[in-house]
């Protein structure tokens, strides 16, 4: 039930200075950080990422803002992580997404408006959102040597 989550804080969260903010939630929560880079991506690999997305009316906008400044990625790691860290992040349009979630506490953008303007929305970040997605995402994102397995004070706190 130890799972693996693939997130990204795309470039609207590292811009507006909510690296540490968005981490400490996911640090807090008792979820552990196994691994982490920053990467600016290009348009190719950002359609690797978003395969399913490519041929969307969105994924012009969607590629404009996730090529517009470096990501952080982060794979982390919980009891259930998938489906906790998508609970954490909320709904993928900031206007609809829950208060207490990251989109909803931080952004509020709403279809409707991005769309009207050729914009692609701007919700902060991205999780993965089954175990196979997960399982490529990291792969993709990371290589076997750049993940970590460590103890934090949670796995006794919290797991034991
Ligand atoms: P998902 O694979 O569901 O995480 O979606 C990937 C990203 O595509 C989301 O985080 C949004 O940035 C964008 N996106 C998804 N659905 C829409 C939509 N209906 N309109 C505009 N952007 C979208």
């Amino acid at each position: 039930m130890i799972e693996r989550s693939l997130v990204l804080l795309k470039p609207d969260a590292v811009q507006r200075g909510f690296m540490g903010e968005i981490i400490m939630r996911f640090e807090r929560a008792g979820l552990k950080i196994v691994g982490t880079k920053m990467v600016w991506v290009d348009k190719d690999f950002a359609k690797k990422h978003y395969a399913e997305h490519v041929e969307k009316a969105f994924y012009k906008g969607l590629e404009k803002v996730i090529t517009h400044g470096p990501v952080l990625a982060l794979a982390i790691e919980g009891v259930e992580a998938i489906a906790t860290v998508r609970k954490m992040v909320g709904g993928t349009e900031p206007k609809s997404a829950a208060p207490g979630t990251i989109r909803g506490d931080y952004a509020h953008v709403s279809y409707g408006y991005a769309d009207k303007q050729g914009i692609g929305i701007k919700n902060l970040i991205h999780a993965s959102a089954n175990t196979e997605d997960a399982k490529k995402e990291i792969s993709l994102w990371f290589k076997a040597e750049e993940m970590h397995s460590y103890k934090t004070v949670h796995d006794i706190h919290i797991l034991e």
